[in-house]
């Protein structure tokens, strides 16, 4: 089966099951990522105690440092989880300038 007759099967396999690419979610959406709620029902913390809005961050390949929410070496989880940093980031997620992290994350995965 050539490449392209598989990518043509996957995406009507994708559409009898009701599920969208990244491509249909973009054009039927300008702010995909806005559908992301992970900033406000988990969170992760790395092995040094950085507290990071989700899985995906410690993959960011740009701005690693815009994804650190708070230290738990500094702060409490409740003081970092309500703190100005992570609202900031909740608000940038809600509006058009997202992380750049956020801006193309797989958002039909990340709900
Ligand atoms: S959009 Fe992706 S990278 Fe951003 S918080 Fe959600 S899951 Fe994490």
């Amino acid at each position: 089966m050539r490449p392209h007759s598989l990518t043509k099967g996957t995406n009507r396999l994708g559409e009898r099951l009701g599920l969208l690419g990244l491509d249909r979610l973009l054009a039927d959406d300008p702010r995909p990522w806005s559908r992301c709620r992970r900033p406000w029902t988990s969170s992760y913390v790395t092995a040094h105690g950085k507290v990071l809005p989700c899985c995906i961050a410690p993959f960011a390949h740009q701005d690693f440092q815009g994804m650190v929410l708070g230290d738990l070496k500094e702060h409490s989880l409740d003081e970092i989880w309500n703190g100005e940093t992570y609202q900031h980031f909740r608000e940038r997620l809600q509006g058009d300038d997202p992380h750049p992290c956020c801006r193309t994350c797989g958002v039909g995965w990340s709900l």
